[in-house]
Formats: structure tokens, C-alpha cells, sequence
């Protein structure tokens, strides 16, 4: 018996904003508990709460990158519920008249190839405070630094058919998010948290199945994780008789169990209801086109634009175009004069190595442009390259001529100096050339090989080979 997987998401992302959904209080993360509060956060009667108009706009801006239309009207509405980081007693969302409704994602299922996922909605609403159970043994502690911070909450359609091909849209969504520069996407910032709703089904059947809710899941990874493991409790539910209960299930990365919370909530329980404090929120068409105006560069468009306009390789340009600061400072190596092909390697080598050491590019574009000419032009081997960039990447002020000279690394083509260290290999090898005049001419690498080793990397491989083959030949 076979199943189908049904998944949609439901992920929150946090817009990069200095202050709160409402307030003014500062939008950051990791500062001491209950710092940043004010009376409008923490709902201190007569308190009014005022959108924060960058918000809206940070919103607006992702809606129109997801293809979403931006409806002119939309409500804010009160979703009433208890918890202790919620001093409130309601959250402000928007509900039946959301921000925008109705656009797509597209990326790469594993399994089916190209797809485009729906996106239902995305509203805007703001975040609840955080409980803390690890601060005091026994207790739980409450802090409201995150209560009001501005939330987008973005729906996609149950058009995910596998727990892989919802990491593949996570990541386009993310990409898309990040370039449009709404947020910095971070999971481990809880800038970006998704909650997966899963049902299963027998193939051909239009309707679905019960879904649940998985949530506290920390990574793109994780995720996935927990999909196969609730797809797998679903499946042992159903084929041992049993069937599903809609309710919100929390996910051990630790063991990679599930655990039930609690029953799933309907959205009537939430009672929503528009709220009084707050007017419909009223955006004019012409503003909106100018956010859709100035929207940069998205994913789709710099692939297309890195295949065409460099002649890279797809795999090249899914690296190049992972990060949007990858690709500007891949252009700006191309730029400043270096071969677009062995500019792509550099970056995606030595560059992207400095960048998860030190989470920055340190080597400037323009040295690095100057490096890749001293190597593409014979003067330094690749591998002595290598290390005039870590020079660099500690004194990027130096010129990487100085450095490669300082280091004794210009490549050396004179004939005599290659001939002393031929010949010291030849020597050292005897087994080996005896074959080698056997017929076993893949020797030649092994020598070649020697020869640079001899030589430190100095030695020219190009003029290393033809001086091999004739102190070889018959
Ligand atoms: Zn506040």
C-alpha cells in the first residue's frame, strides 16, 4: 500500500525593522530580558498601539517578491488566547483580510523536478514573548522583549509532496526573502521559524487527509526530519486501524521524536475580531507600485543573468547566487578585470572558505582580480595562489605581486633551474622511469608531480612537462 504526502508551511519571518509592530521600542535580539517594553507592548490600559509604517512596507516588499497581489485594504484583527508570555490576552494578526493573498514559489523538487508551490497568503502580525524553562530549575520564566516585534506570516498552498521537496522550498523562499530584503532569514536568530502542517492520502484521492501540526523545528534540516517522522507515525496510525487527530506536535531534534502538545486549536477558538485600536490599513496603489518598482535583483532573474552573461555552469551559478553578498562580490571581482570562469572558482573555493571562517570576504575584489591574473598568466602556479590569498586575506593592503615575490613564490620557467630539479627526480626514481620507458606513460603525472614538490610549487607545470618528456624519451 502506498501514501501520498500532503505538506503545507507555515513560516514566520521576522522583517528587519529597529523598532516593534507597534511601539517604538528596539527590535533586537539578544539583549537582557523584559529590557525592551513599553506600555503599548506589554498592554497597559490606555495604551494605543501605531503600525510601524517600515514594517508594513518590509511586508509589502516580500508579498510583491513572492508574486503575491498587495490588496489596497487589509484589517488588523485581535486573536484572542491566554499564555503567559501574551500579557495582552490577544495577539494582533491580520485574519479574514490579510495583506496579500495569492502567489508562488518556485524551486527544485528532488523528486519531481522544476515546481511552483502556491502561496495562500502573507499577513502581517506580531510576535508573543518567550517563555524560558532552562533559566531556573523548576520555574519557567517569562521574557517580553520579543512581544510586539513585527512578524510576516506566510501560507503556502498544501502543495508539497515530499518532506525533501519542503526543504527545496524553504531555501527559494528564504533566498527570495533575503535578496528582496525583508529579513535576514535566521533560524538560529528566530528571524525565520517554520511550523509544517503534514497529512497523508492514497494516490488519486482529491480530498486530504487530517493534518497535523509539527512545530519547534530549528533547521531547514530538522524539518525535514521531523516530516519523515510524522509521515511514518501517520502511516503506522492508519495501517494498524487507527486514525489521525488533528493536534500540534513538537519535534526532539535530540532523539528525533515526536511528542502530541495538544489538541489542535480550530481558528474560531481564537474568537478574531477586528481591532478597535487599530484602522483598517489603507495602502495606495501608486505607492505599492513603487515598492514593486524598486524591488532588486531577485534569485531567478541573477541565474538567468550569471548563465547568459558569464557562461557559467549551473552548478557555478546555484553557488554564485546562494547569498546575495556571494554574487556581488563575485561581480565585483569580474569587474575589476578577472576571468569571469576563474573568478566563479575563486570565490567558491578560497572566498567562501574565508566567509565561513570569518563571515566576511577579506581579500578586496580588486586584489583578488590581480591574484587571478598573476595565476591564469603562468606567473604563480595555482597552488602557490592559494597561499598568496591567505597572505592577502591577513594584509589585504599588500599587492599580490609583492607578496607572491616575498614569499618565493613566482613561478620559476628558466630552463636550468627546472632541469636541476628534473633531474633530481629522475634520479630519486629509478623503479619509476624504468617503467615509465615501459610503456607506462601515466608516470608522467607522478613526476610532474615530484617535480613541483621538489620545487615547492616555484617550477612552471606547463614547461615542467615537455623538459620531462625529452629527458625521458628514447
Ligand atoms: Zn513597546
Amino acid at each position: 500500500m502506498t501514501w501520498e504526502t500532503v505538506i503545507g508551511l507555515e513560516v514566520h519571518v521576522q522583517p528587519t525593522t529597529r523598532s516593534k509592530m507597534f511601539c517604538g521600542c528596539a527590535n533586537s535580539f539578544g539583549d537582557p530580558p523584559n529590557t525592551n517594553v513599553c506600555p503599548v507592548c506589554l498592554g497597559l490600559p490606555g495604551a494605543l498601539p501605531v503600525p510601524n509604517a517600515e514594517a508594513v512596507r518590509l511586508g509589502v516588499v516580500g508579498a510583491l517578491a513572492l508574486g503575491c497581489t498587495v490588496h489596497p485594504t487589509s484589517i488588523f484583527a485581535r486573536k484572542n488566547y491566554f499564555y503567559p508570555d501574551l500579557p495582552k490576552g490577544y495577539q494582533v494578526s491580520q485574519y479574514d483580510r490579510p495583506l496579500a493573498t495569492g502567489g508562488a514559489v518556485r524551486c527544485e523538487s528532488p523528486e519531481r523536478g522544476p515546481i511552483e508551490v502556491s502561496i495562500t497568503r502573507l499577513h502581517l502580525e506580531e510576535d508573543a514573548g518567550k517563555s524560558l524553562h532552562d533559566r531556573y530549575p523548576r520555574r519557567t520564566a517569562v521574557d517580553l522583549n520579543r512581544c510586539g516585534t513585527p512578524l510576516c506570516e506566510i501560507v503556502s498552498g498544501p502543495d508539497l509532496r515530499s518532506p525533501a521537496e519542503a526543504r527545496a522550498y524553504l531555501v527559494a523562499l528564504r533566498q527570495l526573502l533575503v535578496y528582496a530584503g525583508v529579513s535576514d532569514c535566521s533560524m538560529e536568530k528566530g528571524t525565520l521559524r517554520v511550523d509544517a502542517n503534514l497529512s497523508v492520502r492514497r494516490p488519486g484521492q482529491s480530498g486530504l487527509g487530517t493534518k497535523t501540526e509539527v512545530k519547534n523545528l530549528n533547521s531547514f534540516a530538522f524539518v525535514e526530519k521531523a516530516l519523515e517522522a510524522e509521515y511514518h507515525r501517520q502511516v503506522g496510525l492508519l495501517e494498524s486501524g487507527g486514525r489521525v487527530e488533528q493536534v500540534t506536535l513538537l519535534f526532539n531534534a535530540g532523539t528525533g521524536e515526536l511528542r502530541v502538545a495538544r489538541v489542535k486549536e480550530e481558528s474560531h477558538d481564537y474568537r478574531y475580531f477586528p481591532d478597535p485600536d487599530l484602522p483598517p490599513l489603507v495602502l495606495a496603489p501608486a505607492w505599492v507600485e513603487a515598492e514593486r518598482a524598486g524591488l532588486p535583483e531577485l534569485p531567478t532573474a541573477r541565474r538567468a543573468r550569471y548563465a547568459d552573461r558569464f557562461g557559467l555552469p549551473g552548478y557555478d551559478v546555484g553557488v554564485l547566487t546562494a547569498e546575495p553578498e556571494t554574487g556581488a562580490y563575485f561581480e565585483a571581482v569580474v569587474a575589476a578585470g578577472a576571468d569571469p570562469k576563474a573568478a566563479a572558482n575563486w570565490v567558491m573555493g578560497e572566498a567562501l572558505g574565508s566567509l565561513r571562517e570569518t563571515g566576511g570576504f577579506p581579500v578586496p575584489a580588486p586584489r583578488l582580480a590581480e591574484l587571478i591574473g598573476l595565476v591564469t598568466g603562468g606567473a604563480v602556479s595555482h597552488q602557490a595562489g592559494r597561499k598568496v590569498y591567505a597572505e592577502l586575506a591577513a594584509h589585504p593592503d599588500h599587492p599580490p605581486g609583492v607578496v607572491a615575490e616575498r614569499l618565493g613564490l613566482l613561478q620559476v620557467g628558466d630552463e636550468s633551474a627546472l632541469a636541476g630539479w628534473v633531474e633530481a627526480v629522475l634520479a630519486a626514481h629509478p623503479g619509476e622511469v624504468a617503467r615509465f620507458r615501459a610503456g607506462e606513460a601515466k608516470l608522467l603525472g607522478f613526476f610532474t608531480g615530484q617535480v613541483m614538490k621538489a620545487s615547492q610549487g616555484k617550477a612552471d607545470p606547463k614547461k615542467v612537462q615537455p623538459l620531462l618528456r625529452s629527458r625521458l624519451g628514447p
